[in-house]
């Protein structure tokens, strides 16, 4: 998989696709943000 993932949004769950076909699921790493960002970040 390539280094910078161009990430296409997936409208429908919290995920996140590569091009390259690499997926990100963003369920477990949303919470982590919103902790660091010290708020929520939009749906
Ligand atoms: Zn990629």
């Amino acid at each position: 998989m390539d280094l910078e993932h161009m990430y296409v949004p997936f409208p429908t769950g919290n995920k996140l696709k590569c091009t390259c076909g690499f997926q990100i699921e963003l369920s477990g790493i949303r919470n982590d943000i919103e902790v660091q960002a010290g708020r929520k970040i939009i749906d």
